[in-house]
């Protein structure tokens, strides 16, 4: 069946309404209260009081589509055909009420009666020994032995030191021996891309202890998370999730900036890629109220901003284009999310000023690079050093990462360790400069990461408001 994204969201949260749940809205990226997490990475993330029973859910069954960012995916952007830092959530919960077997039951009935997702092309995954779930997917579904895969702790074990934890089960869909890989063996649960997981049910249901031992908890829980880009990809048929209808828009518009055609040099098509997600990515960043800084989110939200510009200048593209990119990112997704329209001049402002104060420093920054690369040539060696890397950073505003993947271009390494050591001397500086605060917090407040050097620099952002009234 062909649904676009937008309907395909709004199927999800219809759905689960129909059993029952309460539809809550996507949480800000930035967690509240809990220290333990940079950005929200899954739909449970913001409900963790829900789960541990500190606060009172609305409902003790719930749905959410929420907005997600994982950087650790960063270096899968544009190369795997299912990573974006950037991506959706769809997700159902049950803080102590309904188990396995509902779950189980309506991620069948979702799947292959509202989607219509061909039941021939489903593979199930469960944890080596539930045999509980194995046998619900077979009393469910119409999924056969063959196509269901025991995997072990790493996939399909959801475990975060002592607490809560259990087992894992994820839906799969066969994308045919074209997307396949060398592997003999290749079925869920490999690296490729023909197998593609888009579905992950937890079932919380022990309590670790400090003894090592599981036991059951009392309230069981039930925690799921399927990717709607990757939903969308399967269901629109279509090569990765940058193809989507909602992401494919975005590509349309680098295309015409850039005079770069899609699908025609595989390198090009990387590139595209990776803008198209990282211009979602920042998007959504910088209306949740991140802004563009040296220390934590706001640098997470920087390094994005920066590889991608520095992507559109790979294409060729000459001017200032991220910032007109937003519009599309609007476009395609302000229904959804009103905060992109609420906040648009504020959004491409911030975009636009960031965009600009980087484009002063590359090229002064990528002279500087191409010196120590020669040097790197001519001395026969293949390693950056760690202060060369961090004068980039400190001096150029070349974030590690970009540093590092130019240098992969051309076939040489740097030393992070030395960078970091760099780093932690910088900010020893920083620190004893501000008389020590308060001591760690003020790392992961992004409002107040805006360090003096930043905020000198950058007066801009002291004349904008959060709100959107700019
Ligand atoms: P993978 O093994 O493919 O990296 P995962 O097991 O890390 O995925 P989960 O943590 O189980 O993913 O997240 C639940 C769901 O969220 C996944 O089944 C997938 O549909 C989606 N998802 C996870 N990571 C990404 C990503 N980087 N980009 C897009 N969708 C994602
Ligand atoms: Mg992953
Ligand atoms: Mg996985
Ligand atoms: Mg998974």
């Amino acid at each position: 069946k062909k649904m676009g994204c937008n309907e395909i969201r709004k199927s999800f949260t219809d759905f689960f309404e129909s059993k029952g749940h309460y539809i809550g809205k996507s949480s800000s990226l930035i967690p509240k209260n809990d220290k333990s997490l940079l950005l929200i990475n899954s739909g449970m993330a913001p409900l963790k009081n829900y789960f541990s029973g500190v606060e009172v859910p609305p409902k003790n069954r719930m749905s959410t589509v929420q907005k997600c960012i994982r950087t650790g995916d960063i270096e899968n952007v544009g190369k795997t055909a299912r990573h974006g830092t950037f991506f959706e959530m769809m997700g159902n919960f049950s803080f102590g009420d309904y188990f396995k077997e509902d779950a189980i039951k309506w991620a069948w009935e979702f799947v292959t009666k509202h989607l219509e997702i061909p039941e021939d092309k489903i593979w199930a995954t469960v944890y080596l020994n539930d045999d509980e779930a194995h046998d619900l997917w077979l009393k469910y579904s119409s999924i056969p032995e063959e196509r269901i895969v025991r995997l072990g702790k790493d996939d399909n074990f959801w475990e975060i030191g002592l607490g809560p934890c259990g087992p894992c089960s994820e839906l799969y869909y066969d994308r045919g021996e074209q997307y396949g890989c060398d592997n003999p063996d290749c079925k869920p649960g490999c690296d490729c891309d023909r197998y593609l997981e888009f579905w992950n049910l937890v079932f919380t249901q022990f309590d670790r202890q400090e003894d090592g031992s599981y036991p059951e908890l009392a309230h069981k829980n039930i925690d799921t998370g399927m990717g709607l880009e990757r939903i969308g990809c399967i269901m629109q048929d279509v090569d990765n999730i940058f193809e989507v209808d909602t992401i494919r828009a975005i590509i349309d518009e680098i295309e015409r900036v850039s005079g770069v055609k899609y699908g025609v040099d595989a390198k090009s098509d990387v590139s595209i890629r990776i803008i198209t997600d990282h211009i979602r990515a920042m998007s959504f960043m910088i209306a949740d109220g991140i802004l563009p800084s040296n220390e934590g989110r706001g640098y997470v939200l920087r390094r994005l901003l920066r590889r991608a510009a520095r992507h559109g200048k790979l294409l060729g593209i000459k001017e200032d284009y991220l910032y007109n990119l937003f519009d599309v990112v609007k476009e395609v997704s302000g229904e959804a999310y009103p905060e992109l329209v609420e906040k648009e001049g504020y959004i491409k402002k911030v975009i636009k000023i960031e965009e600009e104060k980087f484009n002063e420093t590359i090229d002064q920054g990528s002279e500087i690079l191409n010196g120590y690369i020669e040097e790197l040539k001519a001395n026969n060696e293949s390693t950056l050093a760690g202060e060369k890397v961090f004068k980039l950073y400190d001096t150029y505003g070349f974030p590690m990462d970009l540093t590092q993947e130019i240098l992969e271009e051309v076939g040489f390494d740097l030393d992070e360790e030395g960078f970091n050591t760099e780093m932690d001397k910088q900010r020893e500086r920083a620190r004893s400069a501000r008389g020590n605060m308060e001591g760690e917090s003020w790392k992961e407040d992004p409002l107040s990461t805006l360090d003096s050097s930043v905020a000198s620099t950058f007066c801009g952002y002291k004349h904008l408001s959060t709100t959107g009234v700019v």
